[in-house]
């Protein structure tokens, strides 16, 4: 049986165990240590540290405090890792508490936290997902059930102080083009509601107002959210530090490639088994920048897909030069628009997308001016027959259950 080396307690606030924090710096201590070869656990808050509830009321989506986000388990250090090295992590398996078999996935406001399809989904939602072992539903989206591919959306090493501080000049340099836009361009370091894990106080001030958000993903991956870094998955992290410092969290369930609505997958706290070894000098070694992955031996299988295109011209018909954003956004307002045929709620149709394993591809990005991207739907998570027919769709749904929405923000 793996040790478990970093335990939490859900009834507790994240702010009172020292083997979490919330922002990314060189100087927080390890919270534990382990040797290549080792194999251990860890167990993760949600992203969010509790703040999202198990009810039918968006109003703590709405309301979500995010500049406390994202809260990781770590960060472990691994024996004789040094800057320059490859810190091979296998995951093992990751899971969900016996006392906490559900999920969230929601929509921020657009006034607090935004997302991909903002402007078309301003106000706060959010729909609740059961687990019954390794398959989930929801009873706010009824008429889907599938398998989940877990994983977490977060994991990565320490920055370097160098690496830290190129990153906190160029995201600045970017939120300065355009300072009072919501959501921001970017989430500068912010101290008050930094955690710093076993730092002590007094040096905890200066780094938690230099210490990195986890908002991005950057050049160690961290907040990466890619669905395929799943259970069974080995990746290759760059290390910068002496020790590595690997931390995680932001598990998901499951999740639509692109995250599409930011609150996020199906977000969990859970637990996550993970092996370590290191190559040494491995970053020179195979011209590694960023971190590389092989994906599970084990992955749901839905084979037979609706593939949606979307070009880069935008809702207003503007056109756009190869932007594969705005043809992605197309291809995932076409599934919507799909979707609402059979009953759904353009709000059910959104959370569908970002919560199942649908696929997104960019498809062609040569044939000036439009970039092709594709949005791959599913069919067999849907309970009854979602392809086109000569018959036309049937309504699978009457209205009647929806995703629960917040009154807005003042
Ligand atoms: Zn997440």
């Amino acid at each position: 049986m793996a040790e478990t080396i970093i335990k939490i307690d859900l009834k507790k606030s994240p702010y009172e165990q020292d083997t979490i924090h919330n922002r990314w710096h060189p100087d927080i201590p390890m919270a534990a240590m382990v040797k290549p070869g080792d194999d251990f656990i860890i167990e993760c808050y949600d992203w969010t540290g509790g703040q999202i509830k198990n009810n039918d009321d968006a109003a703590d989506v709405r309301d979500v405090d995010l500049s406390q986000v994202h809260f990781l388990s770590g960060p472990v250090g691994v024996e004789g890792a040094e800057p320059g090295d490859l810190l091979v992590v296998d995951i093992l398996d990751i899971g969900a508490f016996q006392e906490s078999l559900w999920g969230f996935n929601g929509f921020f406001s657009k006034k607090n936290g935004g997302g991909f399809l903002t402007e078309h989904f301003p106000e706060a939602q959010k729909s609740i997902w059961d687990f019954n072992g390794m398959f989930t539903k929801s009873r706010h989206v009824p008429g889907v059930e599938f398998a989940g591919l877990i994983h977490p959306g977060l994991i990565g090493c320490l920055p370097s102080k160098e690496m830290l501080a190129e990153w906190n000049k160029r995201e600045k340099e970017l939120f300065d083009t355009d300072p009072t836009r919501v959501p921001g361009l970017a989430n500068l370091p912010y101290a008050p509601t930094a955690h710093m894990g076993k730092m002590k106080k007094e040096d905890a001030a200066v780094a938690a107002a230099e210490g990195a958000r986890t908002v991005p993903p950057r050049e160690h991956g961290g907040n990466c959210d890619i669905k395929d870094l799943s259970r069974g998955s080995k990746v290759y992290f760059p290390v910068y530090v002496k020790g590595g410092g690997l931390s995680v969290g932001d598990l998901h369930f499951s999740q639509g490639d692109g995250e599409i609505t930011f609150c996020g997958a199906i977000e969990m706290a859970g637990w996550i088994h993970l092996r370590v070894s290191l190559i040494k000098d491995g970053m020179k070694k195979y011209g590694i920048k960023n971190p590389i992955f092989k994906p599970s031996p084990i992955t749901p299988k839905y084979d037979d897909y609706l593939i949606f295109e979307g070009i880069s011209v935008d809702e207003q018909g503007k056109q756009h030069y190869l932007d594969v954003h705005i043809a992605y956004r197309q291809a995932c307002l076409n599934a919507i628009e799909y979707l609402t045929k059979f009953g759904y709620s353009r709000a059910q149709a959104y959370a569908i997308l970002g919560t199942a394993p649908v696929q997104g591809h960019i498809s062609g990005v040569v044939d000036v001016p439009n970039a092709c991207a594709t949005l791959w739907l599913p069919t067999d998570i849907f309970e009854f027959d979602v392809k086109p027919n000569v018959d036309g769709p049937k309504k699978y749904l009457d209205g009647s259950i929806d995703v629960p929405l917040a009154p807005d923000l003042k």
